[in-house]
């Protein structure tokens, strides 16, 4: 029913602060992106490797944008926010998937903060021996006076440091649906959303 449509929009965006990237220059940027990897893969076949959750949606429209034949294994990898160096292994919540030996192997991630996640996921993955690992990211967030511990080879937008939500993104499990990046408004990240 339209009453319910309008009802649920709302409940959705009530939190919004604001859009940072929109649907239209995410799609813009996506399809520009596949053509940088496309030329960087010249026909040969991939092995994508989207991190769930959060590249989800981002993944999703990648690939279709992507001419290049490919299998797609996926990676769940739980991050530790503010933990140090030592204590960041991450947890790798399903299995490693196997047979990458020999693989052109293409990570896709939402948003290269610190680096601590690509880059203990990079080094899992090369010890089974890959033709080559590259990453691309949807989001980098630039801080002022920090280097990622990671690059990435691929990236759709430097974000300043801010926290974003939506296309794939969540805070506290919601707002992956937004259609764009947003910045949620401060109190709703204070208490419940
Ligand atoms: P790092 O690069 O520090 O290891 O972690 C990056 C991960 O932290 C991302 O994959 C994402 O899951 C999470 N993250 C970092 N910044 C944000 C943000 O602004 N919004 C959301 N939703 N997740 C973030
Ligand atoms: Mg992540």
């Amino acid at each position: 029913m339209v009453g319910d449509e309008i009802m649920s929009t709302d409940r959705l965006w009530h939190n919004v602060e604001k859009v940072l990237v929109s649907r239209d220059e995410i799609a813009l940027r996506v399809a520009s992106l596949a053509g940088e990897i496309a030329a960087v893969y010249d026909g040969r076949e991939l092995t994508i490797l989207p991190v769930l959750t959060g590249s989800l949606i981002f993944t999703s429209d990648l690939i279709r944008r992507l001419p290049l034949p490919m299998r797609i294994d996926l990676i769940s990898i739980s991050s530790y926010p503010d933990g140090t160096l030592e204590s960041s292994s991450p947890k790798f919540n399903l299995p490693i998937p196997a047979d990458l030996s020999g693989r052109d192997i293409l990570i896709v991630d939402d948003i290269l903060d610190s680096g601590r996640t690509l880059a203990s996921l990079a080094a899992a993955l090369e010890r089974r021996k890959p033709a080559s690992v590259r990453s691309c990211v949807l989001l980098r967030k630039l801080v002022a006076g920090r280097k990622p511990l990671a690059g990435a080879d691929f990236v759709g937008f430097d974000v300043p440091d801010e926290f974003v939500v939506g296309y794939g993104l969540d805070f506290k499990h919601l707002y992956r649906n937004l259609p764009d990046i947003c910045v949620l408004k401060a109190h709703a990240k204070g208490g419940a959303s």
